[in-house]
C-alpha cells in the first residue's frame, strides 16, 4: 500500500470518528476534550516520528530486509500470492495479541503498557496514548516477526495501515446501532469489546486482547463479552493512576518510573448517553 495513501486515510479516518464521536458519542467524557486532545496529540507526534524512523525507514523498504525477505517461513509455502498475503495478515493479527499478551505478562512491560490504560476516557485519541518506550519495543516486536515470516513489504505497509485505522475505530467513543454491533462483534474487535480491556477491574482489564480480529480470544480463553458492571457503568483506567494529572504529557512519559499514588481510587462514575 502507498504510504502517502495510507497517510491520507489514517488522517480522515481521525476526522471521521471524530465528527461521528461529536454528534453520536457511547459516553460522556469525564476529562475536558481540549485537554485530552492537546496532550495526546503532543504525545502523537513524538511516536510518529520514532515509528516513521523504525518500521518504515529503517526496515520496511530496507534493501537488506529485502535481501533476506524471501527466506522467510511464508515463502516456503506452495502458496499462491492472494493466499500468502491472507494468511500473512492473519498471522500479523495473531502475533499483535502475542504482543499484546506479552506487555500485560510482563512487569516490565506493563509499566509501558499501563500509560495507555490509564486514561479516563476512552476516546480516539487514546490510541495515540503508547509511551515511545513501549513504542520502540512493539516495534522491535513486530521487526523480529516480520524477519522470521518473510513477509512481503506490501503486506506489512497494508497491515500497519489498517491496524492505525482499526485502533482509532476500536477507541472511538461512538455509538453503534446494537444489531450492527452484535453482527460485528462476532469476528471483530468492536469499541464496547475494546473498552472492556480498559476496565479497571483487574480480570476484565486481562481479556480482549485481540486488535482486530477477535477469534484470537475466543481460542485462548480470553474473551469477555461485556464488562460485569454493564457498558454503561464501566470504570476505565487502572488503580493508582487515576489521578487527573495522568492526562498531561509529561506524566504519561514519567509514568512507567513512577510508583502508584497512594491517593484514593477514583470514584467517579462515568456517564453515559442512551444505549445504542
Ligand atoms: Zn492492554
Ligand atoms: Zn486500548
Amino acid at each position: 500500500m502507498d504510504v502517502d495513501i495510507a497517510e491520507i486515510a489514517f488522517y480522515f479516518t481521525i476526522v471521521a470518528f471524530v465528527f461521528w464521536e461529536t454528534i453520536s458519542p457511547r459516553r460522556v467524557l469525564l476529562q475536558p476534550t481540549w485537554l485530552r486532545w492537546f496532550n495526546h496529540f503532543l504525545l502523537f507526534l513524538l511516536n510518529s516520528f520514532i515509528y516513521r524512523w523504525l518500521a518504515v525507514g529503517a526496515f520496511v523498504v530496507s534493501d537488506w530486509y529485502l535481501a533476506v525477505q524471501p527466506w522467510g517461513l511464508l515463502n516456503w509455502l506452495p502458496l499462491d500470492d492472494i493466499s500468502l498475503f491472507i494468511i500473512g495478515f492473519l498471522a500479523l493479527d495473531f502475533w499483535a495479541y502475542i504482543k499484546h499478551r506479552l506487555f500485560h505478562a510482563v512487569p516490565m512491560l506493563w509499566r509501558l503498557h499501563r500509560v495507555h490504560h490509564s486514561d479516563l476516557d476512552i476516546d480516539v485519541f487514546t490510541s495515540f496514548r503508547a509511551h515511545p518506550a513501549a513504542m520502540l519495543v512493539d516495534n522491535g516486536l513486530s521487526i523480529a516477526f516480520y524477519y522470521l515470516l518473510g513477509t512481503s513489504p506490501e503486506l506489512i505497509l497494508t497491515y500497519i495501515a489498517v491496524v492505525s485505522c482499526y485502533d482509532l475505530f476500536t477507541h472511538a467513543n461512538i455509538k453503534i446501532p446494537a444489531p450492527i454491533e452484535s453482527l460485528l462483534s462476532r469476528l471483530l474487535i468492536t469499541p464496547d469489546k475494546h473498552r472492556v480491556h480498559h476496565s479497571i477491574d483487574y480480570k476484565e482489564g486481562n481479556s480482549n486482547y485481540s486488535t482486530i480480529f477477535v477469534c484470537w480470544d475466543k481460542l485462548f480463553n480470553t474473551y469477555t463479552p461485556e464488562p460485569a458492571l454493564g457498558v454503561d457503568a464501566e470504570v476505565v483506567g487502572v488503580k493508582g493512576f487515576n489521578g487527573a494529572t495522568e492526562v498531561w504529557l509529561p506524566a504519561m512519559l514519567s509514568q512507567p518510573f513512577r510508583a502508584a499514588s497512594s491517593s484514593p481510587v477514583s470514584t467517579a462514575k462515568p456517564q453515559t448517553t442512551d444505549t445504542p
